[in-house]
């Protein structure tokens, strides 16, 4: 069994209204994500990426079929084992959701007050995670006062903070320019091999996964249409 194992995974949503029809976000997916990937899923818009990710991160139940994560099956667990394993999950996201009105500092700290760490462990943990993400000297500043490369290197250091064993990137870098993307892919790169970090990159974008990604699922209407090593789903020169 993989890593992060997805069999014949489907997730339809009720209609929205009396007249409306339901819709089948992703229909049938199986995939098998290993530990050490930096795994790409690529697909148009409405695709069915997002409500994947929601579903692995246990933010939703599925339909039919089953997600194991490590082992342990995700849509079975509730409360405090759903809890534990989200929690070796850490995410970012497209717009960074940064909160404004705190510092750099306390945004990176924040899940580690959520989790009940004492100061003094939380501004040992937030220093470590600043200088990896190289943005020690920015602590004290405000999201606003960073580049969009900047603020989200900070999300991907709080989304650190709880020493996840898996990444879910949500179009991390479609809000940013090309110079800033290199930099955010090449921190994540960092994160996968320095740290040992399994990370899911979600994107619309080719050559995000043409940079980072070993492994690769194409989606299309909820399907996956072609998945493999990256090389060989990609055409060459
Ligand atoms: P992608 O991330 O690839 O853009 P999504 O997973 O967001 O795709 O959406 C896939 C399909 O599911 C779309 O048709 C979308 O409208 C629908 N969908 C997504 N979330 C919901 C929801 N909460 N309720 C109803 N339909 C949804
Ligand atoms: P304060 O510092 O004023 O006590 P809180 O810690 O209560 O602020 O957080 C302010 C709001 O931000 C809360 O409503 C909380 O739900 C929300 N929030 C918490 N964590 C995050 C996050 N990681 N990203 C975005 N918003 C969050």
């Amino acid at each position: 069994m993989a890593y992060i194992d997805i069999s014949n995974v489907s997730k339809t949503y009720p209609p929205q209204n009396r007249r409306g029809s339901s819709v089948t976000a992703v229909d049938d997916v199986s995939l098998g994500i290993e530990r050490g990937d930096i795994f790409g899923v690529i697909g148009y818009s409405g695709a069915g990426k997002s409500t994947l990710v929601r579903l692995i991160n246990g933010l939703e139940p599925v339909t039919s079929g089953s997600i194991f994560i490590d082992g342990v099956d995700v849509a079975r667990l509730s409360g405090r084992e759903l809890r534990e394993t989200r929690r070796r999950i850490g995410m970012i996201f497209q717009r960074f959701n940064l909160l404004r009105s705190r510092t750099i500092r306390g945004n990176v700290a924040y899940p580690l007050e959520v989790a009940g760490l004492s100061r003094a462990e939380r501004d040992a943990r937030t220093d470590e995670l600043l200088a990896f993400v190289g943005l020690a000297d920015k602590a004290d500043a405000y999201p606003e006062q960073l580049s969009g490369g900047q603020q989200q290197r900070v999300g991907i250091a709080r989304a650190l903070a709880a020493h996840p064993d898996i990444l879910l990137a949500d179009e991390a870098t479609s809000a940013l320019d090309p110079e800033t993307t290199d930099e955010v892919l090449d921190l994540l790169a960092r994160v996968n091999r320095e740290l040992g970090v399994t990370i899911v990159v979600i994107t619309h974008e080719m050559d995000v996964i043409a940079r980072i990604a070993n492994r690769v699922a194409v989606m299309e209407k909820g399907r996956v249409v072609e998945h493999g090593e990256t090389y060989d789903v990609f055409t060459r020169p």
